[in-house]
């Protein structure tokens, strides 16, 4: 599903991020006929991400590289929030794995917390993936969309497609992981997915 080449208006986007799990995913969902450019052929490099939820960071990273190269912009935040955790690691996911050393340990840890915080209560592994995207269309002009999948964080670590958590959630209605499941499969029903149908809906309308 194509979801901006139908809008004539757009003819080049920057996809403002340095993930290159996101970068293709993002590149998958634009289209063909959209010229695309990423920051490292433009040597930007990322703004620090110091919003406090996914909204204000999505909205800071357009805007910094929209402001850097004068080219509309589509920027995500994402990240994994875990229901037993208070919602961690949540706009910290990617900070999270760096520290713990890769997406591999940070997987581990989060099998781990949630067992522990399971011994003693009823089994809650329930699991949001979120992602806000927006669309910076010129200085003052934006749009953002928040897109949010549920799930459940598996028992193991499972599959090795995909990227940061995919091989421990299990999106609600499937029995795979993310990370066991094909990438086109994948990719047409996360959350940046969820956001994409959104955001395509509203550049529908301005
Ligand atoms: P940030 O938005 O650049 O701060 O990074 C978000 C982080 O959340 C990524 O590095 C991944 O760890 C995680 N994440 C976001 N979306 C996905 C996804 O679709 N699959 C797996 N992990 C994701």
């Amino acid at each position: 599903m194509k979801l901006l080449a139908q809008n004539k208006k757009i003819k080049e986007i920057l996809i403002g991020t340095h993930n290159k799990g996101k970068i293709k995913e993002i590149s998958f969902l634009l289209g063909k006929k959209i010229k695309k450019l990423t920051p490292f052929e433009l040597n930007i490099s990322s703004p620090t991400e110091n919003g406090k939820t996914f909204k204000s960071n999505s909205e800071l990273k357009a805007k910094y590289f929209y402001k850097k190269s004068k080219i509309i912009t589509i920027s995500d935040d994402s990240g994994l929030c875990v229901d037993c955790l208070n919602n961690k690691p949540g706009i910290y996911s990617a900070r999270w794995a760096k520290n713990l050393g890769g997406f591999k340990p940070a997987m581990k840890k989060i099998i781990h917390l949630v067992n522990l915080k399971n011994k003693k209560k009823l089994k809650n592994t329930k699991a949001k993936f979120v992602c806000s995207l927006t669309l910076q269309l010129s200085i003052n002009k934006k749009i953002t969309v928040i897109g949010e999948i549920k799930g459940n964080i598996s028992d193991k670590i499972l599959g090795n497609n995909g990227f940061g958590f995919d091989s421990i959630f299990i999106p609600n209605g499937h029995k795979l992981t993310f990370g066991q499941m094909s990438k086109k499969k994948k990719i047409l029903l996360d959350h940046r997915f969820i956001a994409f149908k959104k955001l395509k809906r509203k550049i529908n309308t301005l």
